[in-house]
């Protein structure tokens, strides 16, 4: 859980101009876990972090992480537009993307982005579509030989990768086909707090890209150990180490270096949740308070602007700005005002006494926070702010209007 990097009175001091709920996003905190990426994983020649453009699809976000020299993990024709926008092109996007349209395969190849295919099917669609590329790579699913959690799914029951076979398969197919260069790929898990799980990853496609090299003759260029590096959500987990993570990656990997099972290659990353999840606070504002069975704290956002926790129960710290150090002696439900109960941002939550008026920050939600914004009920989409180093809060996006609303109405 991250510290709050504003106080009441720069908020109180935004909300004259700007209404909440909006966002907002402290760019140092950004640009610190792209770094520490790198910098733990800079023993590998050719390592690379691909931002999970879906986790915060922002391009003033994106520009940050291009500076830090990140490159775009893209799964959709506007993700690749953004990242084109941005000026992230070429082989510095992974695009990764399952039950791909045609055109989405055409884009990608347009912009030489590197191509994961998700389905072995997908080698003649793409072929046929929009030409097979020289560099080509495929996302692996292991199946019931690995967990995987709740909000992703045990692999053996998600829609995502092909199974071993098919994968041996396909890159026996696509070489046949003239295609030269060769990535491997998997995402196995997501929010995961164990130094072990990438280190896992690492272990299984070390070992799968041996077998592949056996088997069909071809070489890697990369490997990519996927995302899903977790972030501590809650007071009582602490955050990875990522240096520990790395140690145990480089270990692995420099086993198989030295038994000669693959020669050295480029290891990618593709993180969208551990760059900007801390680093992103949804802000709203008390309207009503109720009480019936329960005691609700009514606030100004709803699930429309923080899925997370009714989608998957996902726990998001709640602070009450200029309540810091009161007692949290009071137990609520906090509520958006969704005609759906499961618009609950917190159930059960210890807080302090609650009043109208009260301004309070959820914290953790800079990654697949806003971006999982929906309309539903006819609620809008809100504003988003960057907190530059100097303390200044720049709108990246406006909010929706009804006008934003009724624009794609024909009426
Ligand atoms: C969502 C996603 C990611 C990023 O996941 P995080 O848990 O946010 O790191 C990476 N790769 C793929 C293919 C994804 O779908």
């Amino acid at each position: 859980m991250s510290k709050v990097p504003f106080t009441k009175t720069q908020i109180a001091e935004l909300i004259k101009k700007y209404p909440t709920p909006f966002y907002i996003y402290e760019e140092a905190g950004i640009r610190q876990a792209t770094n520490d990426l790198a910098r733990s994983f800079s023993w590998n020649k050719g390592f690379k972090q691909y931002f999970a453009v879906k986790a915060t699809p922002n391009p003033s976000i994106l520009e940050i992480l291009k500076e830090e020299g990140s490159g775009a993990d893209c799964s959709s024709l506007p993700e690749l537009l953004l990242s084109k926008k941005v000026g992230i092109t070429g082989e510095n996007i992974m695009f990764t993307s399952n039950d791909t349209p045609a055109e989405e395969f055409v884009k990608a190849r347009e912009l030489g982005a590197i191509i994961n295919l998700d389905d072995i099917r997908h080698i003649e669609f793409l072929e046929k579509n929009a030409g097979l590329p020289e560099l080509l790579s495929f996302r692996y699913n292991p199946g019931t030989s690995r967990k995987g959690n709740a909000i992703i799914g045990n692999p053996a029951e998600a829609k995502f990768g092909m199974t071993r076979e098919q994968i041996l398969e396909s890159y026996a197919i696509a070489r046949k086909k003239g295609v030269k260069r060769f990535g491997l790929h998997t995402m196995v898990a997501t929010s995961q707090l164990q130094t072990e799980y990438l280190v896992m990853n690492a272990k299984m496609l070390f070992a799968l890209a041996h077998e592949i090299r056996e088997k069909t003759g071809v070489e890697f260029e990369f490997i990519n150990l996927g995302g899903g590096l977790g972030i501590p959500y809650r007071p009582e987990q602490k955050a990875i180490d990522i240096k520990a993570i790395s140690a145990g990656v480089r270990e692995v990997y420099e086993e198989a270096v030295q038994k000669g099972l693959m020669p050295p290659v480029k290891i990618f990353t593709e993180c969208g949740r551990y760059i900007t999840g801390p680093y992103g606070y949804l802000v709203s504002t008390v309207r009503h308070m109720k009480e019936t069975y329960k005691k609700y704290v009514g606030l100004d956002a709803c699930m429309a602007n923080l899925m997370r926790p009714a989608l998957y129960g996902a726990y998001h710290h709640i602070t009450v700005l200029g309540k810091e150090n009161m007692p949290s002696n009071n137990t609520y439900d906090v509520v958006g005002s969704l005609c759906e109960n499961n618009d609950k941002f917190a159930i059960d939550r210890k807080l302090p006494e609650m009043e109208p008026e009260d301004i309070v920050v959820f914290h953790d939600a800079g990654a697949h926070g806003h971006a999982m914004g929906f309309n539903y009920n006819g609620k809008l989409r809100s504003a988003e702010f960057l907190l530059s180093p100097s303390g200044e809060f720049k709108m990246i996006r406006r909010a929706e209007t009804s006008d934003d609303y009724f624009a794609t109405l024909s009426f």
